[in-house]
């Protein structure tokens, strides 16, 4: 299989939602759709998102259909995928890239799609929204904010590729894919039974008004100020800072998850050292905030990116690999009651940082807002947390935004609970040998609620459940390797769509792809042949699964 996701044109993914929608009552394998309180909503950045939960940038908001799985989950808040000028094939990843067992590890960074596929995955999205939320009666059409992400220094942001993406998103009118969405909407205004042409009219091409600063470890503090200024003075965004862990100080660092128990996490003085220093920030910060209000722009703190830590259990290929989840909550937390009280709670902080349904409300409570989240979304039950968190922040829409320095110290001490007795790494190791004959012994659906990319689909054949893999949407990361019940790798075992021969031939799992007139090309026992439901030496399951998908799911051949 490829490691290189392939996005779905528009008019396919409208047809996959609605096929999916009339024939399953489900969307990208949802089935519990999230609808907003009546007016619910906080004022943000110019916008007035109805939940204030939502997924970080990351795996969540890659592509258009997970920024749909987690709107339909209940997600107002999406913090889109961080772009950048190296992007596409000139960026490496080593693959397996994710590991969410308890805290997270990744090796993943900005996005994997080139910079253009990117922003049209973000337009995609956001028709797609306003479709979904009149049509199902979700929210109000202005209920959800999309905020970008860039990185990582200010010659790369200000590159043309970079520049146009910020343009594009400011004004995206100007872009071939919002023409295409809106002439398609246009032409299918018969498929809606509520979303009509006025609603078509009011979509708005300004996608994003804001960005958040991604910058790497161990970026010098001039940069990270020039950028933000240029995002303020040139740009004329409103911005968030995305702040690293690393301000807590290593002593602090290793004493606060020492006392918990994760004494196995490595991590070095030197990266600290290396980092922006407390005493830095709080003048840098003060600036910036200066030239916001100037301006009059919002600016705020984005609290926190990932922990770099060393990759000493074989959690993933890499050396240095990037912690999230519940340990990183309470270095965050600690990092958030410090610059709230310098501020006098004065400086706007969204929060990142092993945030889940228990602890939510706590969070929002003590004045962070909103709260996106990660690690927890790639756990069992996947995009379906967020409807547990926008729940719990219901009735909080009245929380201040100020952040509360004794209260977001309390939390720290309080959140975490304590490591594992058994920290040992359980990821479901690569088969050598994929066992692809074997369906799985009882389909627990676990690997397509852990995929960010809905890259494994339950359906129904021959009335009984089957897991399919579906190549076009996977990237390789591994996570549903993570939590197979039956410990194997669904992305290279289970039986797979190819939506072309193309991409069957660039992979190695046994599947099929459509041919002209009905056909398949089926690869079984590693041999690649022309094969159809009738023929009787095609296994039988095969055959089933063929004409299910033919006959009952056709969105999972789009074109
Ligand atoms: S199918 Fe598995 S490996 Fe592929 S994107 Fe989804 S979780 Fe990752
Ligand atoms: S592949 Fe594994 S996780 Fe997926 S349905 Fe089968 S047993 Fe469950």
């Amino acid at each position: 299989m490829s490691d290189r996701m392939h996005p779905i044109p528009f008019e396919a993914l409208l047809d996959w939602v609605l096929g999916e929608l009339r024939a399953e009552g489900s969307v990208f394998g949802i089935k519990k759709f999230y609808r907003a309180p009546e007016g619910a909503g906080q004022p943000w950045m110019g916008r007035r998102p109805e939940t204030a939960v939502g997924p970080a940038a990351g795996p969540h908001t890659q592509l258009a259909q997970n920024i749909v799985a987690g709107y339909l989950c209940g997600a107002r808040v999406f913090e889109l995928k961080t772009v950048q000028i190296l992007d596409g094939e000139d960026l490496t990843v080593s693959k397996p890239c994710i590991l969410a067992e308890d805290e997270g590890y990744n090796c993943e960074w900005s996005t994997e799609l080139t910079v253009p596929q990117a922003r049209d995955e973000y337009v995609k999205a956001w028709f797609l929204l306003h479709v979904l939320a009149k049509e199902l009666g979700l929210g109000r059409a202005d209920g959800f904010a999309f905020n970008m992400s860039v990185g990582y220094d200010l010659a790369g942001i200000q590159s043309p590729k970079v520049d146009g993406f910020l343009e594009d998103m400011k004004n995206a009118a100007r872009t071939e894919q919002f023409r295409e969405c809106a002439e398609v909407l246009r032409r299918r205004l018969g498929d809606f039974t509520r979303f009509g042409p006025e609603d078509l009219a009011a979509i708005s091409p300004n996608i994003c008004n804001s960005v958040t600063i991604s910058t790497m470890h161990g970026c010098p503090p001039s940069e990270t100020e020039g950028i933000a200024l240029y995002l303020l003075e040139q740009k004329r965004l409103n911005l968030l800072l995305k702040c690293n862990p690393t301000l807590v100080g290593y002593d602090d660092a290793r004493r606060i998850l020492d006392a918990l128990g994760f004494t196995y996490l490595r991590f070095e003085r030197e990266s600290f050292d290396h980092d922006l220093q407390y005493a830095d920030a709080i003048p840098m910060l003060r600036r910036i905030r200066g030239r916001a209000a100037e301006l009059g722009l919002y600016f705020g703190v984005k609290l926190t990116n990932t922990f770099h830590v060393k990759a000493d259990r074989g959690e993933l290929p890499d050396e240095n690999i990037y912690m999230s989840g519940r340990p990183l909550l309470p270095l965050s937390l600690r990092v958030a009651a410090r610059i709230g009280r310098d501020f006098g709670g004065a400086l706007p902080m969204s929060y990142c940082g092993g945030a889940d349904a228990k602890n939510i409300a706590a969070l929002r409570g003590a004045g962070l807002f909103p709260v996106t989240v990660c690690t927890e979304l790639l756990k069992p039950g996947g995009y379906g947390k967020l409807t547990a968190m926008a729940a719990a922040l219901e009735g909080l829409e009245t929380a201040g935004t100020a952040p509360d320095a004794d209260a977001l110290d309390a939390l720290s001490k309080s959140l975490c609970g304590p490591a594992r007795d058994d920290p040992a790494v359980r990821r479901a190791p690569r088969p050598e040998a994929p066992d692809v004959r074997a369906d799985c012994r009882v389909v627990c659906g676990v690997c397509a609620s852990v995929c960010s990319n809905r890259a494994n689909a339950v359906i129904t054949v021959e009335g009984r459940k089957r897991m399919l893999h579906l190549d076009g949407l996977c990237n390789e990361c591994g996570n549903c390797a993570s939590f197979c019940a039956e410990k194997r790798a669904p992305y290279l075992e289970k039986l797979t769509v190819f939506t072309s021969a193309e991409a069957l031939n660039d992979s190695r799992n046994a599947g099929f792809a459509p041919l002209p007139g009905g056909r398949f090309l089926l690869r079984w026992d590693g041999a690649v042949r022309e094969a159809g439901p009738e023929d009787a030496d095609v296994p039988v399951e095969v055959r089933a699964a063929m004409v299910a998908v033919r006959d009952r799911y056709p969105w999972l051949l789009y074109d």
